[in-house]
């Protein structure tokens, strides 16, 4: 019976659940991640992606009859243990970065909107704080929306900054009623 999961697509399989265990949502460096068969191999599962997801070595081993932390560890597994978490938090740390360069991208380009309606080449910090506040708690739609809008509708810096919150914080709390 052939279990084994390659590197590579165990690597796939963590990068397409974002690092983090699929039932406790524990990541690198706290955890040590294992692919687990959802269907077990025992009774047929196979290596698709589809029956592959991201666990962490305690909910894994813990739906496991074998309690393979009683089992002594020999110095060679020990070193592919420690190879193995430096190459999880690695990746994983790869994969925070990429989100936040999507995140400063998704930033700049509403501040752009901003700024060249004004002729502005700067934006106060402050501004610059309430688009991330904006971001974080809507689409980033919404919040391109709402800034053209604003845009659109007033004549000035602040005024046009005060309606762009404004519907930002009306699009916050409309979603919370739901
Ligand atoms: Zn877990």
């Amino acid at each position: 019976m052939r279990i084994q999961v390659s590197k590579r697509q165990r690597f796939e399989i963590f990068k397409r659940d974002e690092f983090a265990c699929v039932y406790c949502g524990s990541h690198p460096p706290d955890a040590l991640l294992e692919v687990d068969h959802v269907h077990p191999v025992a009774d047929g599962g196979d290596n698709d992606p589809d029956n592959l997801v991201t666990a962490c070595f305690a909910c894994n081993r813990g739906k496991s009859d074998v309690l393979l932390s009683s089992v002594p560890q020999s110095l060679a597994d020990k070193a592919e243990e420690t190879a193995e978490r430096e190459a999880q938090l690695r990746a994983y740390y790869e994969i925070l970065q990429a989100r936040k360069d999507r995140k400063d991208e998704e930033l700049w380009s509403i501040a752009d909107i901003y700024m060249e309606r004004f002729g502005d080449d700067s934006i106060l910090r402050a501004r610059l704080a309430s688009i991330r506040t904006f971001l974080d708690r809507l689409d980033y739609f919404e919040v391109v929306e709402a800034m053209e809008l604003a845009t659109r509708k007033m004549y000035s810096r602040a005024p046009a900054f005060r309606y762009f919150c404004g519907v930002c914080w009306r699009k916050i709390k409309g979603d919370g009623e739901q």
